[in-house]
């Protein structure tokens, strides 16, 4: 078999090539090309160095020098060329301590993580695989480039990404490569809470779940959960059903997996994962509304809209509806369709702003507060109510009072 590659990445490696030294695709984009899946990005191997790479393309940008990456930016594109490199002094378990640079494609194949990731091709020379990664494609199979043991050691993060390319490709885990990682699972408390988050998420996204079993056999979760995780090792036949039934959505994944925890025990972990401000927020919430009662009441609905703004108002629902609860279809139905209309639901979507109070003679402070807080109650109970004039009467009322 031949992969067509794109023009430019053709180009990088005539370029690199007519400059005497070597350059192969490799990696994921192998791997999704043999699948008959098409790659995201095409990373580049090359016995260049980064310095020589850079000499040989107008557009590039040093984006991990220090690990031999060089991108080429070619039609608004980016390439990530490589230098062969082998890892060296692995400390603790994770990111090699060294990295050193190499003429030699073998080398570089050999500290890649698994056999349908460590293929090299070629558009003349074909695919350079040392270690049957086609066959294990073909075989629906992620086994280990060498020692499973040994590789685990040297990064513990390529356990999770074992279950991750499992789940995400639906492939099963080599029973040898499975042993390795059930033995070594402890290790991956030494990896950083950013490199494992990345990895979970796409476990937790991925499209096939029936392989998700494989983190629940794999010894891990008492590792990333801490000592609350054999409630979410209880519940692994409804978390793995309810995560089937999510849309890909990274908050609403991880809210689910860490449904079953305490809520203090899931923030302690998320901490810990280090997400961005935005989806930290939306989870938090999530998990600390799991218990409210949901109401089939396009009034409860807008409020709890209101009260939680609409995005983490509908991924509770979504979680609540992939867990079983009845009620959580109807309030999602019910809150597309207040999504559609437009209703108001907070204080700036008023008829009638402080301004405008202000102008009618309202004093700022508690009573303008006040009045624009009754003036929301008042709206998301009777959408249609939200008018300049219908408010302007409201707020006169209370004024009264
Ligand atoms: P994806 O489609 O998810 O991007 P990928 O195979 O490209 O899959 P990346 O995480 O982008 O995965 O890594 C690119 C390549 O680098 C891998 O295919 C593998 O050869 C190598 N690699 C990445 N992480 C590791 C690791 N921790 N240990 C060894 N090799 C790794
Ligand atoms: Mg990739």
């Amino acid at each position: 078999m031949t992969i067509r590659l794109p023009q430019e990445v053709r180009l990088i490696l005539d370029t690199i090539n007519q400059s005497g030294q070597e350059a192969y695709i490799v990696g994921g984009c192998v791997r999704d090309c043999l699948m008959g899946i098409a790659p995201h990005d095409w990373d580049i191997t090359t016995s260049a160095t980064p310095e020589e790479v850079k000499a040989l393309f107008s557009h590039t940008v040093d984006t991990g020098l220090a690990h031999g990456t060089v991108t080429v930016v070619l039609h608004q594109t980016n390439y990530e060329v490589t230098t062969y490199r082998v890892e060296s002094d692995y400390m603790d378990c994770r990111h090699p301590s060294s990295v050193s640079f190499t003429r030699d494609l073998h080398e570089d194949l050999l500290r890649r993580d698994f056999t349908i990731n460590a293929i090299a091709y070629h558009p003349t020379e074909g695919f350079v695989d040392l270690f049957g990664g086609q066959e294990d494609i073909h075989q629906h199979i992620i086994r280990g480039v060498g020692a499973a043991d040994e590789r685990f050691q040297e990064d513990a993060l390529r356990m999770l990404r074992a279950v991750r390319f499992a789940t995400q490709l639906d492939f099963s885990i080599e029973p040898k490569t499975f042993a390795a990682l059930q033995k070594n699972a402890p290790l991956i408390e030494k990896i950083s809470g950013e490199r494992i988050r990345e990895e979970l998420g796409k476990t937790l996204k991925n499209p096939h779940h029936h392989r998700l079993h494989l983190l629940w056999a794999s010894g891990l979760l008492p590792h990333l959960l801490g000592e609350d995780a054999p409630l979410v090792l209880k519940q692994e036949t409804d978390l793995i059903q309810a995560l089937s039934r999510l849309p890909k959505q990274t908050a609403c994944a991880f809210a689910v997996f860490l449904w079953p925890l305490p809520f203090a025990s899931a923030k302690k972990i998320l901490a810990r994962l280090k997400f961005d401000n935005k989806t930290l927020r939306a989870i938090e919430t999530v998990l600390r509304e799991k218990a409210l009662p949901l109401k089939k009441d396009v009034v409860f609905v807008r409020r709890l809209a209101s009260r939680l703004g609409l995005d983490h108002c509908r991924y509770l629902l979504l979680a609540k509806q992939a867990l079983g609860e009845a009620e959580a279809a109807e309030a999602l139905t019910l809150l597309s369709a207040i999504e559609q209309n437009g209703d108001c639901l907070t204080i700036g979507d008023l008829a009638l702003s402080g301004k405008d109070l202000l102008s009618m003679g309202f004093s700022q402070g508690k009573q303008m507060g006040e009045t624009l807080q009754a003036m929301l109650e008042e709206v998301l109970c009777h959408p249609d109510h939200n008018q300049a004039d219908f408010l302007r009467t409201f707020a006169n009322g209370l004024l009264q009072k």
